[in-house]
């Protein structure tokens, strides 16, 4: 069979993977998979005129000569409805959030005013107020509020003490508009506000809750079997034997199948004998998906590949350019995609991040598959023969430079630990033949949920 490079591999098998179905799913559950609908707005956000700020609501054409000294004749809070109408000389303490009230046509937050006092406000300097009679809410007021509403010339002490409890003075000017939000500024209703296709992040969960799904429609998750194989392997309830390898990669490949939002199954191991791996591959066939660790090299009891072929599982391709894991199968039914993983701890990983994250991430809709790829400067030359694409683990300091990418110690595929503490896989290029310190590389990030649509690196 063909020996592939990488991106060819890739693209053979998002060529043959299919998308799932949908399912509708609890908004509670709806992290990280794809609308499978549009969604649109059920009503106006916000569903009127409301303060984007703790403040005072007020008619703008009252400020050209700020500063000038209001009277607060209501306190609307958030949830509230205002009962008054403001007319010149007034205004409303309001809450962010807040429906503004009749007749006033900007907000003014609190820092940009201040407390009236005493010594500055004499009976001339105080607002111009509406006559009782002429006013609409005069005859429904408080008393506090029908004191207010004397004309300035008739005030007596008592009357001007309760001014100033209840006016404010504004320090500055503002358009009309100022810390209003608008009806509908966020959706109108009706209007799509997100389309099918889209990933859903937190953000769209809050938008989700805003239109009030409580359901969604998206693609279905693909249901995800893990199988080791091998003689040599000691599993995590095994007591520890020193003459056994320990099991990491069925946890390892869990943990990446789980950075996806996906539940795998773990099956166990499956010792080296045809028979048995028969017995368990076929179990995991039932699943969407199967990935299965070791036994695909061409050693004498490597039976995967055979096992498999012999099962009905039409092979796609066998072995990829690329180090580690270089003996990456992937082969499929008519209901199950299998990738065969190198047995080597850290080429098992490689190959997840290159071949099985991006096929996952296309079943369930994803348009973004592949790692997010970013430029770093190496800090140390890296050897390299021309042949293969080989995949360094880095780690990244951001400096006043841009970022700079370190090899984690050394490189062999069975040092778990140089994947363990990597931010990221250095792609060196196939035809490269060794870089030096500080040349510029591309790098795939491994930490985080951030895909990219193309794969960023030419071999
Ligand atoms: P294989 O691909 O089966 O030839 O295995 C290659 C190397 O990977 C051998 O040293 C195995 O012991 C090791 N290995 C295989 N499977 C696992 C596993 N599940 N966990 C840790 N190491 C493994
Ligand atoms: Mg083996």
């Amino acid at each position: 069979m063909e020996h592939l490079t990488v991106t060819a591999a890739q693209r053979c098998v998002l060529e043959t993977i299919k998308l799932l179905g949908t399912e509708n799913v609890k908004l509670e559950q709806a992290l990280g998979c794809v609308l499978a609908g549009d969604i649109c707005a059920n009503r106006d956000i916000p569903p009127y005129d409301v303060s984007a700020m703790d403040g005072y609501a007020v008619r703008s054409s009252d400020l050209a000569n700020a500063p000038v000294s209001l009277v607060i004749i209501e306190d609307i809070k958030a949830g509230d409805m205002p009962t008054r109408t403001i007319h010149a000389g007034q205004c409303a303490r309001i809450m962010t959030g807040a429906p503004m009230p009749e007749g006033a046509d900007a907000v003014i937050r609190v820092e940009d005013t201040q407390a009236v006092s005493a010594g500055a406000l004499s009976p001339n300097s105080l607002p111009k107020i509406p006559s009782p009679q002429s006013s609409p809410a005069s005859g429904r007021g408080s008393e506090r509020e029908k004191q207010l509403l004397i004309p300035a010339g008739e005030r007596d002490a008592v009357s001007l003490r309760e001014l100033i409890v209840n006016a404010v003075q504004i320090n500055r000017a503002a358009k009309a508009g100022n810390d209003v939000r608008a009806l509908g500024e966020s959706m109108r209703n009706g209007e799509a506000v997100l389309a099918a296709g889209t990933e859903i992040t937190p953000g769209v969960i809050g938008v989700l809750a805003t239109v009030k799904c409580a359901h969604v429609q998206v693609y279905r998750r693909p249901r995800v079997a893990i199988l080791s194989t091998g003689n040599e392997l000691e599993d995590m309830d095994e007591p520890v034997d020193p003459n056994k390898i320990p099991n990491s990669n069925s946890y390892a490949l869990m943990a990446q199948v789980q950075a996806l939002g996906i539940e795998p199954a773990l099956l166990g191991i499956a010792r080296d004998d045809p028979a048995e791996l028969a017995e368990y591959l076929q179990r995991g066939l039932k699943f969407d998906v199967l990935l299965v660790s070791g036994g695909t090299s061409v050693g004498v009891h490597d039976y995967v590949r055979p096992t498999i072929e012999a099962l009905g599982v039409q092979m796609h391709f066998w072995r990829v350019a690329m180090k580690p894991g270089h003996p990456v199968a992937f082969g499929s039914t008519a209901g199950a995609f299998v990738f065969g993983l190198p047995g080597n701890p850290v080429s098992s990983m490689v190959c997840f991040e290159q071949f099985v994250a991006p096929a996952l991430r296309r079943m369930m809709g994803h348009a973004r598959t592949y790692r997010r790829t970013i430029s770093a400067r190496l800090t140390h030359d890296v050897k390299h023969q021309a042949g293969r694409t080989e995949f360094i683990r880095v780690t990244l300091s951001n400096g006043s430079g841009g970022y700079t990418a370190s090899a984690t110690g050394s490189q062999g595929s069975g040092m778990l630990l140089s994947m363990a503490r990597a931010d990221g896989l250095l792609v060196v290029p196939a035809d490269c033949n060794g870089l030096t310190a500080g040349s510029t590389v591309t790098v795939q990030l491994l930490d985080g949920t951030v895909f990219q649509d193309d794969v960023g690196f030419k071999e």
